[in-house]
């Protein structure tokens, strides 16, 4: 089995207009959310998430919400068939961030080193810069930036592909994986 590493927010659900997923009610998959972690699971890839939580440090959420919340997540991405084998996460904001919150390497770094696979011969799908440059800076096998941010657009010159959606970001790493 491999693995993928995946940006939640953004990525595998729509992030809300203020960016911050609150409660149960904020989560909406994309419309092909199922279908792409579906054709990972086909193809014998496991995906660990590797997510930023602002809202803890604001005071919006508590971590307890923010399992609550992810436990809710993988309930509804499970009719994909998808191995979640972890969920990393940071609750740090950018003022305060370390090097474990992302664009800092660390929490790809120590997914490796608890599940025992080599960082470089991984992708991270992500909707942002922050995403791309973890995995650049994590020596991933590259970081394949997808262009489903809220009301922003991303470009990304560091990452290995751009992809529209989520499911030609999977189709790419099922390709070159
Ligand atoms: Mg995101």
């Amino acid at each position: 089995m491999r693995i993928v590493l995946l940006d939640r927010d953004g990525t595998v659900i729509k992030d809300p207009v203020d960016y911050r997923v609150k409660s149960e009610a904020d989560i909406e998959l994309f419309d092909d959310t199922i279908t792409s972690l579906s054709t990972l699971a086909k193809h014998d890839f496991a995906v660990i998430f590797i997510t930023n939580q602002v809202g803890i440090a604001e005071g919006l959420i508590s971590e307890d919400d923010f399992w609550r919340i992810q436990f809710e997540v993988l309930r509804q991405i499970a009719p994909s068939g998808v191995k979640v084998v972890d969920t990393y996460m940071n609750g740090e904001d950018d003022e305060n961030a370390s090097e474990w919150r992302k664009p800092g390497p660390l929490m790809l770094l120590k997914a490796a080193e608890e599940h025992g696979f080599n960082i470089a011969e991984v992708y991270m799908i992500g909707d942002n810069d922050s995403d791309i440059e973890a995995a650049n800076r994590a020596g991933c096998k590259g970081g394949v930036l997808v262009k489903t941010a809220t009301n922003k657009e991303v470009i990304c010159d560091s990452a290995v592909f751009s992809a529209e959606t989520l499911t030609e970001a999977v189709k790419y790493i099922v390709e070159n994986g």
